[in-house]
C-alpha cells in the first residue's frame, strides 16, 4: 500500500549543514562557517548545557515535572495563565497544534509569500487549504495591515511573522492588532516570534493579556491592552536562545483557548531534556543578551560592508540582493562559507546570511565580496 495522496505537500527543505557539505565536497568539516539556518553563534548558554547533561541521568522518566515547571516559568515570564502556554517540540511542533486546534478539514489558511513554508505545510497535514498573501519586492517587503488585508478572504487562520523570515522585517503591533480586529471573529491570527528577542517592536503577547516582566530577556510586551481570543504567538527556544537541537518551543495562546492543548498535544510535547535546558536558558539572560547584541552588531556589519544591496533586519539574519542566489550560494560553498539560497522562498535574486560572530561574519562577507566581485 501506499501512504494518502501527498503530491501536495511540499518537502521542507532545511539549511545545508556543515558535515553534509563537507563530505559533498570531500573537505574537512573544520574549513566551513555555517550561516545558513539562523542558529545562534554561541551556541546554548553553558547553563543549558549544564542542564542536559544533568538530565541525562533521569531520561528514563516522562517529564512531568520538568514540563510543569518550564510552563509555569514561561507563563510568569510573560504574565498570562499557565493554561495559556502549549508547550511543543519546536516552534514547529506548536505550528502543528494551533493547527489542530484550528482547522477542521477544507478550512483555509493564509500564509505570506515570500514565506516560511512550514505554515502551509502544517495546515495542510491538518486537511487545510492554503492561500497566500504577496509582500511585495517594490516596498521591500514591507508589512503592514493592509498587505494582509488585501487578500484576506475569511480564512479560518493567519499567519504573520514579525520579525519575518526571510525578509527580516516587521509588522508593527498596531498593525497586527488591526488584522485581529478587521479579520472575522473565527479567524485566528498566529504572530510567528521566532525572532522576537532580536527585534525592538514590542511582543504580540500583549494582545492575548500578557505583559513581559523587563527582566526576563523577552522583548518587551506592551501594556494596557484588552486581552483578545483571536491571537496566538509563537516563540521558540532555537534562535536567541540556541538550543535548536533540543527542539523546544511555544504558543502563547488567548485564554479561550487554554483547553484545547490537552485535547490536540503530542502527550509530553517537549522532552525532560529540552524542558531543563528551557529552564536553564531563560535563567541566563546575559546570554540572550549577549546573543541578541551580536546579531545587532552583524546585521550592521553586513549592510555596511556587502557590496550588494540589504534588507533592513530585525532578525538575527540579513537578506542581501546578490542577483544569483544559487550561484553565489555554490561559490560561497566553495570558498567554505554556508548560507542559504532563498530560491526555496520564491526569492531565487537574494541569499540570506545568518549572523554568526564577530569573527564568522567578517570571513562571511569579504568571501561574498569577492563572489560577487
Ligand atoms: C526558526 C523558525 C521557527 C521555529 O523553529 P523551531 O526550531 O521549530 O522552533 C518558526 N518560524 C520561523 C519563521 C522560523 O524561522
Amino acid at each position: 500500500m501506499q501512504p494518502r495522496d501527498l503530491s501536495a505537500h511540499d518537502p521542507y527543505e532545511a539549511g545545508r549543514g556543515i558535515e553534509e557539505v563537507a563530505r559533498e565536497l570531500g573537505r574537512d568539516p573544520d574549513e566551513f562557517v555555517k550561516l545558513a539556518s539562523n542558529e545562534n553563534p554561541l551556541g546554548p548558554s553553558p547553563d543549558a548545557a549544564d542542564a542536559i547533561r544533568e538530565a541525562a541521568g533521569r531520561a528514563n522518566s516522562y517529564p512531568t515535572a520538568a514540563h510543569t515547571d518550564l510552563t509555569a516559568a514561561v507563563a510568569d515570564a510573560w504574565d498570562v495563565a499557565e493554561a495559556q502556554v502549549w508547550l511543543a517540540n519546536g516552534g514547529d511542533g506548536a505550528l502543528d497544534y494551533l493547527a489542530r486546534a484550528a482547522l477542521s478539514p477544507g478550512d483555509d489558511v493564509l500564509v505570506p509569500d515570500p514565506g516560511f513554508s512550514y505554515y502551509a505545510m502544517s495546515a495542510r497535514y491538518h486537511h487545510g487549504a492554503v492561500r497566500s498573501y504577496p509582500l511585495a519586492a517594490a516596498d521591500d517587503y514591507a508589512m503592514d495591515a493592509d498587505t494582509v488585508l488585501d487578500a484576506y478572504d475569511g480564512e479560518r487562520v493567519v499567519y504573520v511573522t514579525s520579525p519575518h523570515n526571510p525578509t527580516g522585517r516587521v509588522m508593527a503591533l498596531d498593525e497586527i492588532e488591526r488584522v485581529a480586529a478587521e479579520t472575522d471573529e473565527e479567524t485566528l491570527v498566529i504572530v510567528d516570534e521566532a525572532y522576537g528577542e532580536y527585534a525592538a517592536e514590542p511582543s504580540a503577547v500583549s494582545l492575548v493579556g500578557g505583559v513581559a516582566s523587563k527582566e526576563a530577556g523577552l522583548s518587551d510586551a506592551a501594556e494596557d491592552r484588552a486581552p483578545r481570543d483571536d491571537v496566538a504567538v509563537l516563540r521558540t527556544f532555537s534562535k536567541a536562545y540556541g538550543l535548536a537541537g533540543v527542539r523546544l518551543g511555544y504558543a502563547v495562546v488567548p485564554d479561550a483557548w487554554a483547553d484545547a492543548y490537552a485535547r490536540v498535544n503530542t502527550p509530553f510535547a517537549a522532552s525532560e531534556i529540552a524542558c531543563r535546558a528551557g529552564l536553564a536558558a531563560m535563567g541566563d539572560r546575559e546570554h540572550v543578551r549577549e546573543s541578541v547584541e551580536t546579531a545587532a552588531w552583524a546585521r550592521e556589519y553586513v549592510s555596511d560592508h556587502v557590496d550588494a544591496p540589504t534588507l533592513p533586519s530585525s532578525g538575527n539574519f540579513v537578506l542581501v540582493e546578490v542577483g544569483d542566489g544559487t550561484g553565489t550560494y555554490e561559490a560561497l560553498k566553495r570558498r567554505g562559507v554556508i548560507v542559504r539560497d532563498t530560491s526555496s522562498y520564491g526569492l531565487p535574486e537574494y541569499v540570506r546570511l545568518t549572523c554568526g560572530t564577530r569573527e564568522e561574519t567578517r570571513t562571511a562577507v569579504s568571501e561574498l565580496n569577492e563572489v560577487l566581485a
